[in-house]
């Protein structure tokens, strides 16, 4: 696959990619007979991602490389369910690449949500913080490098380096908990500097799992709750309307789902 670029120095890239749409379904049809019908294949898988049957979606997987800042790769790692196997400043020298924000993303602290950000900042204010932050970490370097100088082992020697310096991991996840990553990381609450690489992330795994990725973003990521009373009152008019077929003869898919919502309901 091609690397995506992400913020000033890092990137993306899926080195391995386990299955396939076609592969999910095969792998739900366990107990019976493959269907050979890539719309039914579509439907199941659909079915598979929005009712969270999981563990076929377990047997899709990707292994990917990530070069980001530190501060992103700690957020990252508190995802548990993938494997993780970090570039180690212990056994080579750091790499000299830091990040430096982009003049609009310097924004004020938000003063509603302590997590967040507001407005960005005046360009001349966002200048001079890029400039500093340059500076601080060109320095940062210079002095890991007379440490290294001065005989202090690498281990050590690393303490020095902020946490805007790039590191490399590469990360193995399945399909399932992936979509749950992007669940989380996609989300507006989540930081800047996380978000572009999710979405990036996100981008790659549609090319490969269309139908899986298109479910999830339906009815998971972009789904809408209703209060019971809410639900019955659109239950009750969809079996009433006797249109409905007719309305959607076109999209298969969609009829049987609203059927289902209405004998649910
Ligand atoms: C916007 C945002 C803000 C955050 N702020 C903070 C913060 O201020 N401080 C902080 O420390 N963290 C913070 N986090 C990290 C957050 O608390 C989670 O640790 C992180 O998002 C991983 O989520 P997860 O546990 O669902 O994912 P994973 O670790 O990938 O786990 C996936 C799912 O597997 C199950 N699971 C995994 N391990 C276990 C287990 N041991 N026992 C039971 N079930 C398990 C759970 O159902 C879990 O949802 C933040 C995350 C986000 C998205």
């Amino acid at each position: 696959m091609t690397a995506i670029k992400v913020l000033d120095h890092g990137y993306v890239d899926f080195v391995r990619i386990d299955g396939d749409d076609e592969f999910l379904a095969q792998t739900a049809r366990t107990s019976t007979q493959s269907s050979g019908d890539p719309q039914k294949d579509a439907n199941l898988v659909t079915r598979l991602v929005r009712d969270r049957h999981t563990s076929p979606i377990e047997f899709g997987g990707v292994v990917m490389e990530i070069a980001m800042p530190i501060f992103v790769a700690r957020q990252w790692m508190r995802h548990r369910t993938g494997a993780f196997n970090e570039f180690s400043m212990r056994y080579t020298e750091a790499m000299d690449v830091f990040y430096v924000p982009e003049p609009e993303r310097c924004q004020a602290q938000s003063t509603f949500n302590k997590q967040g950000s507001a407005e960005s900042l005046d360009i001349m204010v966002a200048q001079e913080i890029r400039h500093r932050i340059y500076n601080q970490s060109i320095g940062a370097y210079s002095e890991y490098k007379k440490l290294l100088d001065l005989g202090l082992t690498r281990e050590l020697a690393r303490a020095v380096l902020p946490v805007n310096y790039y590191t490399k991991v590469r990360w193995k996840i399945d399909l399932h908990n992936l979509m749950h990553f992007l669940l989380l990381r996609e989300d507006s609450h989540a930081q800047y500097e996380i978000r572009v690489y999710a979405e990036a992330i996100h981008r790659m795994l549609k090319a490969h799992f269309p139908i899986a990725v298109t479910a999830f973003e339906n009815h998971i990521q972009n789904r809408v709750v209703l209060s019971r009373d809410a639900a019955t009152f659109l239950a009750e008019r969809m079996l009433d309307n006797y249109e409905l077929e007719e309305i959607l003869s076109g999209n298969p898919s969609l009829l049987s789902e609203l059927k289902e919502f209405g004998r649910r309901n």
